[in-house]
């Protein structure tokens, strides 16, 4: 076996056991990736502040390097862990063991699991997800789909953010949602800003389906 197929199974196994210790606590986890600068910690802070009261929510944040994520989640009034990589450029399975040890999420919550900036690695670690989300910003070239393929194929919802800079940037929206089409047929996609507040209502919606109903 290569390395890699070795370090893979590996997590895998790992995956698995923490898996279960999800599963026992009704814990519905989201894997959120995306290149550096889509913006998935802006949409955090306002996904946390929109749902509060509504739909409990906790927070797994990966970084090479800096608490700062973490420290912007909590000012929301959110527990946070950050979860520092060093030289790595993706959560594993083992990162997400000692996350949860210290983070310890509410039984029947959503963790929301910031990963690490990168398009390409974090595709490939099971994080013991209940839904893989790649978040894109229409700053990007709209064939990101094409480029980065297995991120695109292994998503469960694709959301475009920054949609109200749409004006100001040349990225066709079609052109993408087309792209990402053809790698993951009926692969969910939503629209919206971070900042404006536009779509947001969908992703709201999106995520208490996400919700573990009891039993
Ligand atoms: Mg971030």
């Amino acid at each position: 076996m290569s390395l890699e197929a070795r370090l893979l199974s590996k997590n895998d196994e790992l995956a698995e056991t923490n898996r279960r210790w999800l599963a026992e606590r009704n814990i519905s986890a989201v894997n959120l990736m995306s290149s550096p600068g889509a913006g998935k910690t802006t949409l955090l802070e306002r996904t946390i502040r929109g749902l509060a009261g509504e739909l409990p929510i906790s927070v797994i944040e990966g970084d090479q390097e800096t608490r700062r994520d973490a420290e912007r989640i909590r000012t929301t009034g959110c527990s946070a862990v950050q979860i520092n990589t060093g030289a790595g450029c993706h959560l594993d399975a083992d990162m997400l063991t000692t996350g949860l040890a210290t983070l310890d999420p509410p039984a029947g919550s959503v963790l929301m699991i910031e990963n690490v900036g990168n398009l390409v690695c974090p595709a490939l670690f099971d994080l013991s997800e209940a839904s893989r989300v790649v978040v894109m910003s229409v700053t990007e070239g709209d064939d990101k789909p094409l480029k980065y393929p297995h991120m695109f194929r292994t998503a469960d919802l694709l959301i475009l953010n920054k949609t109200d800079l749409l004006p100001y940037v040349d990225f066709d929206s079609g052109r993408c949602l087309g792209y990402a089409e053809q790698i993951n047929p009926g692969l969910e996609t939503l629209q919206l800003s971070a900042t404006s507040g536009e779509g947001l209502t969908s992703w709201y919606a999106w995520l208490h389906v996400q919700l573990p109903t009891d039993g």
